[in-house]
């Protein structure tokens, strides 16, 4: 597995965790006349003391993401972390996805049901999840990678590190360039069904020149010591500001749209669909509104950003409106609407130039209506 330049490699990183860097210098500046003279490498049994497997890994240009146990029955367990505010990190069974905060620490099971050989390693790869950009390699971006947060044994291009886990190696694919990390398998302690790997992940989704927003997906697999593949698991990740807000809104989402592609769809309520089309005519507001268009029990709260205070004061009403009727028991909700009509017919007759904005509003509910 591990080649020699790379092998290298990670003992010079060895050498530039034993020491500190001197101030303003470049790691790499870092000469041997700065290693303690009592520095025996083999003290650490670097991978370079390992006789060298003949075999590379598999690799291929598009790398394969489906899940494949195995013999070994490989697969991926994550702890139940729920969607609070205050969560780091949190794993959606429903979309097969985690949600984590940048540099946070990801704990992530394995679980086999008959143990690998002795020297399997387990590998973690990025790759992007859509297919026309599957191709590019899963980098840090420019930002990140110029940030001094090395822990000594990652190099700064990597999204992806193991924390807390001296023997974790880095690799860059020679053919692919691509990223990964790897570490020894270790059985479970006794009584415990799985081991745990603790990932970070070193960019948020959106960083610009990085993942760039688009979407990712990380391939664990398990791999006998000369690479070859005993089985492959595959999870989606977003590295984000508010990972529990984040899950329980793309959950919710995929709920409605798991719920309009079944056939017993039942048909919204005129209140609704005029909702949504005066809010599709004005700028097309996703959060507040569109959950005021689901489920009356839908008690979950988003928030939405808009451009100018015009559009915002807009879109307030609109959602004031909602919230009163929300109030207002369904009987007086046609007595108002009456008061309004025989109002605005009023107006209109007075030469008033044009009704307000809110009433503007229910003009066009009024007309929905006789439609
Ligand atoms: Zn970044």
């Amino acid at each position: 597995m591990a080649e020699n330049p790379e092998s290298q490699e990670f003992a010079d990183l060895w050498e530039r965790n034993l020491i500190s860097a001197p101030e303003g210098g470049s790691c790499w500046d870092i000469s041997d006349e700065y290693l303690p003279n009592s520095f025996d490498p083999s003290l650490f049994n670097l991978p370079t003391e390992q006789p060298q497997p003949s075999t590379s890994p598999p690799t291929s240009t598009v790398p394969i993401a489906t899940d494949y146990p195995g013999e070994h029955g490989f697969k991926l367990q994550f702890p139940q972390s729920g969607t609070a505010k205050s969560v780091t990190c949190t794993y959606s069974p429903d979309l097969n996805k985690l949600f984590c905060q940048l540099a946070k620490t990801c704990p992530v099971q394995m679980v086999v049901d008959v143990a690998p050989p002795q020297g399997s390693v387990l590998r973690a790869t990025a790759i992007y999840k859509k297919s026309e950009h599957v191709a590019e390699v899963v980098r840090r971006c420019p930002h990140h990678e110029r940030t001094p947060d090395t822990d000594g044994l990652a190099p700064a291009a990597h999204l992806i590190r193991v924390e807390g886990n001296l023997r974790a190696t880095y690799k860059e694919d020679d053919v692919t360039s691509r990223h990964s990390v790897v570490v020894p398998y270790e059985a479970p302690q006794l009584g415990a069904g799985f081991t745990t790997v603790l990932y970070n992940y070193m960019c948020n989704s959106s960083c610009m020149g990085g993942m760039n927003r688009r979407p990712i997906l990380t391939i664990i697999t398990l791999e006998t010591q000369d690479g070859q593949m005993l089985g492959r698991r595959s999870f989606e990740v977003r590295v984000c500001a508010c990972p529990g807000r984040d899950r329980k809104t793309e959950e919710s989402n995929f709920r409605k749209d798991q719920e309009t592609k079944t056939p017993s769809k039942t048909p919204s309520t005129t209140k609704r669909s005029i909702v949504k089309e005066s809010s599709s005519s004005t700028s097309r507001p996703e959060g507040s509104k569109k959950a005021k268009m689901s489920v009356s029990s839908d008690e979950e709260i988003f928030s939405l950003q808009v451009r100018g205070r015009e559009r915002f004061e807009m879109l307030k009403k609109i959602n004031d409106s909602l919230e009163l009727s929300d109030v207002v028991p369904p009987s007086d909700v046609d007595k108002y609407r009456q008061k309004l009509v025989s109002k605005n017919k009023k107006e209109r007759d007075g030469q008033t130039p044009e009704p307000k904005r809110g009433k503007k509003l229910m003009v066009k509910d009024e007309k929905s209506d006789s439609d």
